[in-house]
Order: structure tokens, then C-alpha cells, then sequence
């Protein structure tokens, strides 16, 4: 075997995984709500939306907040609170909903949708901005509230 023909073998597996790694996630991601581009680029592959301008940043209905992928519980509208870092934040997550995970930056704690692993943003400790003395930042494009009076969606 000469090297050129162990490169273009090497390329056509490497196209091979990647072509089946495509149509899993396909697959995955079709069980799921639909999402546009801005959606996917946050909860698929962990974006953070600008501060500020968030759909949720200002916003203090009664209700509950759900996974904007796969509809599932993550918090209620009482632990929202003010925290001025330009993204909506919670001191408490409805129990097991979310799960933690250490940050690729090797300094922060990731959460992700403990039912689909869709990214929702960070959480910090120790800030003593409340009682509770936690944030879990979450980005607006990754979740969806619903009104104190309507029925939650079914979970995907
Ligand atoms: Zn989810």
C-alpha cells in the first residue's frame, strides 16, 4: 500500500463516521421539536445568545419554564430573579431536571436538559445574590415558558 492510497483510504473512513454519526444525530434530533438555526446553534452546539436581549432576560410571569427541545420541566417562574448579568437566571431547578457537567474551559460547570442533553448554560455558586447563593444561567433560546394557566406540553 503506497501512502497516497493509505490517505484516500484514511479520508473514506473518516467520511464514512462522519456520514453515520450525521444520519444518528438525524435520527436523535427528529424525535425532538423542530429548531431554527439560532435554537440549535445554543442547545446542539452550546452557543451563548448576546446579553440582554433575550426573549426571558426581563420577564416575571407566573408559570413554568421548559425545555425549548424536548418540552421537559426544567424551572418554575418562583425562582426566577433579577441578577442583572443580562441572561435569565435561577436560584432552584425543578428536582433531576437538569444535570452538571464540567465546561470544556476547564472553569465553569455546564448544565444540559437531564432528558436530552440540550445545553442550557452555567451555573454559579458563592455569588450571594440570593438565599440560595445559586445561579443557574440559562440562555432564553434554550427554554420555553408556559403560562401558570396552560397545560405543559408532553415531553419528547
Ligand atoms: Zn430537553
Amino acid at each position: 500500500m503506497t501512502v497516497y492510497s493509505l490517505i484516500i483510504y484514511i479520508q473514506q473512513y473518516q467520511y464514512v463516521i462522519r456520514t453515520f454519526k450525521n444520519l444518528f444525530m438525524q435520527v436523535i434530533l427528529m424525535e425532538y421539536n423542530k429548531l431554527n438555526p439560532e435554537e440549535e446553534q445554543v442547545i446542539v452546539y452550546k452557543a451563548t445568545e448576546p446579553p440582554f436581549i433575550g426573549e426571558y432576560d426581563n420577564f416575571y410571569e407566573e408559570g413554568i419554564y421548559i425545555c425549548r427541545r424536548c418540552n421537559a420541566p426544567l424551572f418554575s417562574s418562583k425562582s426566577k430573579f433579577s441578577s442583572g448579568c443580562g441572561w435569565p437566571s435561577f436560584d432552584e431547578y425543578i428536582p433531576n431536571s437538569i444535570k452538571h457537567l464540567p465546561d470544556p474551559d476547564g472553569i465553569r460547570i455546564e448544565i444540559q436538559c437531564s432528558n436530552c442533553d440540550g445545553h442550557l448554560g452555567h451555573e454559579f455558586l458563592g455569588e450571594n445574590l440570593t438565599k440560595k447563593n445559586r445561579r443557574e444561567c440559562v440562555n432564553s433560546l434554550s427554554i420555553r415558558f408556559i403560562p401558570k394557566e396552560k397545560e405543559l406540553p408532553k415531553r419528547k
